[in-house]
């Protein structure tokens, strides 16, 4: 089984708990206009690699990350376009008791049956989900990430139901995602769930910016700076309380 992957990150410290090998996924449905990896976008491209291969690297990595109570991430692009990928290189890292962990926007979230089944059977064997809000509103989501955020709330209720665990994580754009009835609305939505282990406040950066020009592409969030340590804190209060 191969999967299409942009990149591969041997130790991280902030996707998951512990030192995380993090797999970064080609392909996304979504475009967010702060994404940092737009180079992640296209699908059906990147690097085509093995589970064996992965596992192979992963495997001369492991006591560093089991010593620290890590594991493996997924991260993207978005995962879930390759389930049957996730499917093999999670039952192998299952095998060797490593903890697993999907950083998914749900931006490929669908009813579809083999859809369905396929996930069902991913979860089974995923330890942790992070879970990218974006926008609790649907218009300003739309305007946000080019897609509706309809199917990505049915993805966390779901994920509710299953009972996977989950750290909600939610990007602060100054003047896009900080409004305080937006806040309080996605705080709300959150609190309807069962799963959430954690909520964490993601400050925008613009350490992407030079991938978006690199690649032609015009950068929607010109003039836009990271937030203030104070609207941070704001923030935290709202979502964190
Ligand atoms: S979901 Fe992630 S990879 Fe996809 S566009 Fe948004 S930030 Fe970028």
């Amino acid at each position: 089984m191969k999967g299409y992957i942009h990149s591969i990150e041997s130790c991280g410290t902030v996707d998951g708990p512990g030192l995380r090998y993090i797999v970064f996924t080609q392909g996304c449905l979504l475009r967010c206009q702060f994404c940092h990896n737009p180079d992640t976008w296209a699908i059906g491209s990147g690097k085509e690699i093995t589970v064996d291969e992965i596992i192979k690297d992963l495997t001369s990595y492991l006591p560093f990350i089991q010593a620290s109570n890590g594991g493996i991430t997924v991260s993207g692009g978005e995962p879930l376009l390759q389930l049957d990928f996730l499917l093999e290189l999670f039952t192998e890292c299952k095998k060797l008791g490593i903890h697993t962990t999907i950083d998914t926007s749900g931006g490929c979230y669908s009813q579809e049956e083999s859809f369905q089944k396929k996930l069902a059977k991913v979860l089974e064997l995923t330890d942790l989900i992070l879970l990218d809000l974006k926008h609790i509103n649907n218009e300003k989501h739309i305007k946000l990430t080019g897609k509706t955020n309809k199917h990505i709330l049915e993805f966390a209720r779901y994920l509710s139901e299953k009972n996977t665990p989950v750290w909600v994580r939610h990007v602060l754009v100054p003047g896009i995602t900080d409004n305080i009835d937006d806040l309080k609305q996605l705080k709300d939505f959150i609190n309807e769930l069962n799963n959430v282990e954690k909520i964490e406040v993601l400050p925008y950066h613009k350490l992407g910016v030079y991938k978006w020009k690199a690649l032609g592409l015009r950068y929607p969030l010109e003039g836009v700076e990271p937030p203030t340590t104070e609207m941070v804190q704001v923030t935290n209060n709202i979502l964190l309380s």
